[in-house]
């Protein structure tokens, strides 16, 4: 006796090739019925057998498209039902709010076509199906419909066509299908289609730098092995000191660059294909693409067109976005001075960089692939709202409800072009999410670009920034408050008017109280200490709030030290930060690995490459009370790793018994601080894999549950969900 079910599956299962993938399963098992799109879900009238019944809803997620992610599944028992066949049905406009599919990395069926001799696709670099190829990059508008992408003004061939509309075929309804007959093409130095690949892959080859039109934009390709091509490469687009990221062509290319273990691995393959950052090996690679780095940046080819590129070079190659400076990637032309422009004609519509995710599972940087992404707030919103973020590393976070949409890495808000960049992502993901915000969620600093342009809103909320940090962490894992938060990053604005930075919070969604923080030292010539970490050092062992350093010298040069003490003596120009950040930096300087900070956080990253492979006991330190705070005072550890140095320990043991510092003084901040037993640990400084590994492991031994950003980057890059899950908690109880 046959049955009727009506199946509801949740998640990301709309433009990756689902509903095609319920149409096979189902005729597979002789079930019959129909299978259609609903607002963001996917839902599935099935009738048959209940035991074939059975096998095709434990299928649905066995066995489901590489790239759909089943969030939840719900079977209700119907009277029944005597459909004929199985049909995918049309989509239906429905509620809720609508989910704009990710780019997918090239699915291995693809893959096999595009180095098949006999496929009608062969060496094709547009190659794509219903379970891989672009989307969020290519679509104007919802509901996700060919003529509603940047591929409308492509007439699909009558082959392609007969693809298209074939249910069984795997090519059913993947909007973006095209052939070399019918789709774009690629063009090079006036020569188009196979031979402008092979032409630039040429160049590249003979040492040379290409832009190449990518899926969210122009990138930079040379070869990652030759130093004059990486040096270039660097000057060109004046990038020095961050690392460059790595593209290889299979799982061994990356294992041979780097130690992965099989979670990263996953990550690498994963549709989402993103940046890896894995411990790096010794070898080939050209010094300059990052020398006294522990991680590497390693990614897999995620379009046709870059699989093909590393199957002709069969090198690792340089990928990185063709923008001078912080300037936003190009998406219709290229600036900079190259040996050849690889372009096509299908037309990018919005701007995604690449993702990068910190081995281990830490995202740094959510983009491509990864956003945008709809996020569960704790407490839903009363009203719409757009918050804005922070200064450095961008985002901003649309909320409609309980509905919070992470828009992608937008850069540092530095000029006019990033500006833009921020205003043309807004105006495209609220009119594709049909959002419009009642309200402006916007940092305390009134300097943030961010906060001025929430300026042109009516309604604004102010959101502390450490706070902002803390419940982000929170809202990603629905925490029930009060948590604890250790917030850690370079600099923030207190509510107090001085910089934050090293962070004890109790904390709600709703609101917060300080427990505790790092000492306070003076940064000399205000933020431009962040560039030159030797200052720091001098500010906290000349200015810190305890005084007491005893003679020492500074490893790093500082010409002008006179100058600097001075300012410190007189208090000229010395505004105080209790940062975390700051003191990695001053720590850094005194042990001789950075003299300038050429990008954010680079002197710490230095400090934790030079702690790997050591392990040591923690240097001095003192917690103590002052004005009703716990105070962690950095100044006591400096002067002991200045007479570790000073005794010829190595530096490498010293960086290591500096984490060891630090994440000991944090838990006893903890544990003297409050009761509270669940933590979030946020911020920026808590890329740092080796102290989140240690500040986590000692916590968990005093019994906490610790928490960390997962999905939403712990950077400042996380402070636009951090704020709309409190703008959203205000709202709704006020
Ligand atoms: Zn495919
Ligand atoms: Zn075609
Ligand atoms: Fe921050």
């Amino acid at each position: 006796m046959d049955a009727t079910r009506h199946i509801e599956v949740r998640g990301l299962v709309q433009g990756v090739g689902f509903r095609p993938f319920v149409h096979r399963l189902a005729t597979s098992l002789g079930i019959r019925g129909q299978v259609r799109n609903a607002g963001g879900h996917v839902v599935i009238e099935a009738t048959g057998a209940p035991a074939d019944l059975d096998a095709f809803v434990s299928g649905l997620e066995r066995v489901k498209p590489a790239a759909a992610r089943i969030g939840q599944v719900s079977v209700a028992e119907r009277p029944p039902d005597h459909p004929e066949g199985f049909a995918i049905v049309e989509s239906a406009e429905a509620g809720g709010l609508p989910e704009i599919p990710p780019d997918l990395a090239t699915c291995a069926d693809c893959l096999r076509e595009l180095f098949d001799p006999a496929d009608r696709r062969y060496r094709y670099p547009f190659v794509n199906c219903t379970a891989c190829g672009p989307r969020a990059t290519i679509i104007e508008a919802l509901p996700y419909d060919r003529v509603r992408t940047s591929m409308r003004g492509f007439v699909m061939c009558p082959a392609c066509a007969a693809e298209y509309d074939d249910p069984a075929d795997r090519r059913f309804h993947a909007e973006p299908i095209a052939c070399p007959r019918c789709g774009p093409r690629l063009r090079f130095a006036g020569v188009t289609g196979d031979p402008a690949l092979r032409a630039a892959t040429e160049v590249i080859a003979a040492g040379g730098m290409v832009a190449v039109k990518g899926l969210g934009g122009f990138q930079l390709v040379c070869d990652a092995v030759n130093e004059e091509a990486v040096a270039r490469l660097r000057r060109t687009k004046d990038r020095r000191g961050k690392p460059l990221a790595v593209m290889v062509r299979d799982v061994t290319a990356a294992c041979a660059l780097a130690h992965l273990g099989p979670p990263d691995l996953a990550l690498l393959t994963s549709a989402a294909a993103p940046i890896v950052l894995a411990p790096r090996r010794r070898g080939m690679l050209a010094a300059g693409i990052c020398d006294g780095m522990t991680d590497l940046g390693v990614f897999l080819p995620y379009t046709p067109l870059h699989h093909l590129l590393l199957d002709g070079l069969r090198r690792p190659l340089v990928v990185t976005s063709a923008n001078y400076a912080d300037s936003p990637m190009p998406l219709e032309r290229v600036n900079l001075e190259v040996d050849g422009v690889l372009d096509h004609d299908r037309p990018i519509v919005s701007r995604y960089d690449d993702s990068v995710i910190r081995a281990g599972g830490t995202t740094i940087r959510a983009a491509r692939g990864l956003t945008p992404a709809v996020h569960r707030l704790p407490v839903p919103s009363p009203e719409p709202l757009l918050a804005v973020g922070a200064q450095l590393k961008n985002t901003f976070t649309l909320v409609d409800g309980d509905r919070a949409v992470l828009g992608p890495h937008i850069g540092d808000l530095s000029d006019a072009e990033t500006h833009d960049a921020f205003d043309t992502t807004l105006e495209r993901l609220s009119g594709l999410h049909r959002i419009t915000p009642a309200v402006a969620v916007h940092d305390l600093h009134p300097g943030y670009l961010s906060t001025r342009i929430a300026q042109r809103h009516p309604r604004r909320l102010a959101v502390q920034h450490h706070h902002s940090h803390v419940a982000a962490v929170a809202a990603e894992h629905h925490l029930e408050p009060p948590f604890l938060g250790v917030a850690y990053d370079g600099l923030g604005m207190g509510d107090d008017g001085t910089f934050w930075g090293g962070e004890l919070l109790l904390a709600t969604y709703t609101g917060y109280e300080r427990l505790g923080r790092f000492s306070r030292a003076p940064m000399p010539g205000g933020t431009s200490a962040v560039r030159r970490p030797a200052r720091m050092a001098l500010g906290y062992l000349l200015g810190g709030e305890t005084f007491q350093a005893p003679p020492f010298r500074l490893a790093a040069g500082l010409p002008d030290r006179e100058v600097i003490e001075h300012m410190i003596w007189r208090g000229v120009n010395c505004p105080a930060a209790s940062s975390a950040g700051r003191l990695f930096d001053a720590a850094a300087a005194l042990l001789g690995l950075c003299d300038v900070n050429r990008f954010e956080g680079e002197a710490a990253m230095l400090l934790e490459g030079a702690a790997a492979g050591h392990e040591a006991e923690p240097l001095a330190w003192r917690l103590e009370r002052r004005d009703g705070l716990w105070v962690y005072d950095g100044v006591a550890t400096l002067i002991d790793l200045v007479a570790a140095r000073d005794d010829g320990e190595p530096v490498g043991k010293i960086a290591a018994a500096f984490h060891a510092t630090i994440a000991a003084a944090t838990v006893l901040m903890c544990e003297r601080a409050s009761d509270v037993g669940t933590v979030c640990l946020a911020g920026g400084v808590f890329q740092n894999r080796r102290l989140g590994a240690e500040v986590t492991s000692q916590l968990e031994c005093a019994g906490f549950e610790v928490f960390t950003g997962r999905q939403i980057p712990v950077n400042d890059a996380g402070i636009s969900f951090g704020q709309a899950a409190i703008a959203a908690a205000r709202l709704a109880c006020a």
